[in-house]
């Protein structure tokens, strides 16, 4: 299951998760569980793509299964299992904004902290996953009588992509579980299973940063198209040939939007090394030799070159969110670059007014 389709309440119990990489967090929390020292609150923070929702899933399943197995799976057949693979668990609900929506809503909140106010219908344990936690922002208030006396048997999982986003009101209630971007060899282990394709799998893992589930989503023949035709425009904007805005006007077509965001990053990324250690990494995402990019470059300054990479993430968080206007954080993504980044830092966007919106 990936991140993204893992926010309906149904859940599959023939998940992957735990992954890997997951293993000695779930033995951990498995056995605080047996040992009956589970924190009332937990907030998973990590990177997106790394499996933490498939991970919690998988938890409260867990959880509120009657007999989990010895190394603490769910069995799949109890009365707790079937409800949970129904999605009609009455012990368990997922908090997540409406599509659409970043915030989730006070009201949402508050049915979620009266309901676990009550007692339980099954075995004893009541479960909600929140995701993500820095979209409690208003709403936070009606959570945290929950957080500090919460009723017995109920465990609360948060979870973030950018913890440092979640009102500290909220982060300082929770145990934190980190969830980091495994180590490169095991995460190629896990994904080099059918596909061998060596070169794709290391512009995958380039684009993805390492991120597992991210750069398993990534594997097909149609991101190696579409890589090899970004890396040609991006080339043609820098380098003269070709129109910012015409380019803008077709990136802000593709799909799903943060794609380009992504891409966007890892080229300013990509660029801001070849800055800093004069190098670009073995899978460079442009079509063009590193002496052009150079020469391209070659007027903009260090400063111009890191503000573009901070200006680049600030985009991808808008175009993920869907809050932007996608052709106009384009243009003005692509018509510095068709400048080669020079004075960047100097007309910085994010101290201007924002004409993307
Ligand atoms: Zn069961």
């Amino acid at each position: 299951m990936s991140e993204a389709e893992a926010g309906s309440g149904l859940i599959s119990l023939a998940s992957s998760a735990p992954f890997p990489w997951q293993e000695a967090l779930w033995e951990r929390l498995v056995s605080a569980h047996r040992e009956d020292r589970l924190a009332h609150a937990y907030l998973l923070a990590g990177p997106p793509g790394v499996g933490k929702r498939a991970f919690a899933q998988r938890f409260a399943a867990s959880l509120l299964c009657l007999e989990p197995d010895a190394r603490g799976h769910p069995c799949g057949h109890c009365g707790g299992c079937l409800l949970m693979q129904a999605g009609s668990h009455p012990d368990f609900s997922v908090l997540a904004p409406e599509s659409g929506k970043t915030q989730i809503p006070i009201d949402a909140v508050r049915e979620l902290s009266a309901s676990l106010a009550l007692t339980a219908h099954q075995a004893g344990n009541r479960v909600a996953l929140i995701f993500p936690a820095e979209a409690m922002a208003q709403s936070a208030n009606s959570l945290l009588k929950t957080l500090e006396e919460p009723g017995a048997g109920v465990i609360l999982i948060l979870i973030s992509d950018r913890p440092l986003a979640v009102l500290p009101t909220l982060r300082s209630r929770c145990q934190r579980v980190d969830c980091p971007i495994p180590p490169e060899n095991e995460v190629r282990g896990w994904l080099v299973t059918d596909r061998q394709d060596s070169a794709l799998l290391a512009r995958v893992l380039a684009l993805s940063g390492g991120a597992p589930l991210q750069a398993q989503s990534l594997l097909n023949a149609e991101t190696a198209t579409r890589l090899d035709r970004l890396g040609r425009e991006g080339a043609q904007v820098l380098t003269g040939g070709a129109d910012p805005l015409v380019i803008a006007a077709r990136w802000s077509m593709e799909e799903p939007p943060d794609f380009m965001g992504l891409w966007l990053v890892r080229l300013s990324e990509q660029v801001a090394r070849l800055r800093v250690l004069g190098h670009l990494p073995e899978s460079s995402l442009l079509a063009l030799p590193t002496s052009q990019i150079q020469k391209a470059l070659a007027g903009a300054d260090t400063r111009d070159v890191l503000m573009y990479h901070t200006f680049a993430r600030q985009a991808r968080l808008w175009l993920l969110q869907g809050i932007a206007n996608r052709q106009g954080l384009l243009e003005s993504l692509l018509v510095p670059w068709s400048m080669g980044l020079r004075g960047f830092s100097i007309r910085n966007p994010l101290q201007q007014e924002p004409w993307w919106e």
